[in-house]
């Protein structure tokens, strides 16, 4: 069913306490976990729960819990001290564009001069 946990996904693992992760921040629909290879000083991941395969999949179906995730964005932002300086939500989508984790996430990465991308 939409939005259950996949026995072959490792951020539903981590949700479910099966795989380690130095987790920042949890709220109901959300955990918010330290990327194992970080890119930035601050790089966090926030996932929702509940298991769909990208950011659009979620939006379509729970748009609130996307909301969650967004906004836990900015709190890991304000929490990690990044928020004044700048930081950068992104949300890769399929594998050209680097997704590896088929589970949505928005990576949060800050604490250093992130180059504008576009
Ligand atoms: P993406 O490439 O956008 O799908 O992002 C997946 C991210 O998950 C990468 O930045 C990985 O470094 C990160 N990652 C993979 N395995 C783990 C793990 N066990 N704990 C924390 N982060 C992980
Ligand atoms: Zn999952």
């Amino acid at each position: 069913m939409a939005g259950e946990p996949q026995a072959d996904c490792l951020f539903c693992k981590i949700v479910q306490g099966e795989v380690p992760a130095t987790v920042v921040r949890e709220t109901r629909t959300t955990v918010a976990f330290r990327d194992i290879n970080p890119q930035a000083p601050t790089h966090v991941l926030v996932i929702p729960r509940v298991h769909y395969s990208d950011a659009l999949s979620l939006a379509s179906a729970e748009p609130a819990v996307a909301a969650d995730v967004l906004r836990e964005a900015g709190e890991v932002a304000a929490q990690e001290k990044v928020d004044a300086t700048g930081y950068r939500i992104v949300f890769n989508t399929g594998p050209g564009a680097g997704q590896t984790v088929f589970h949505a996430h928005a990576h949060v990465l800050g604490g250093r001069d992130l180059q504008r991308l576009v």
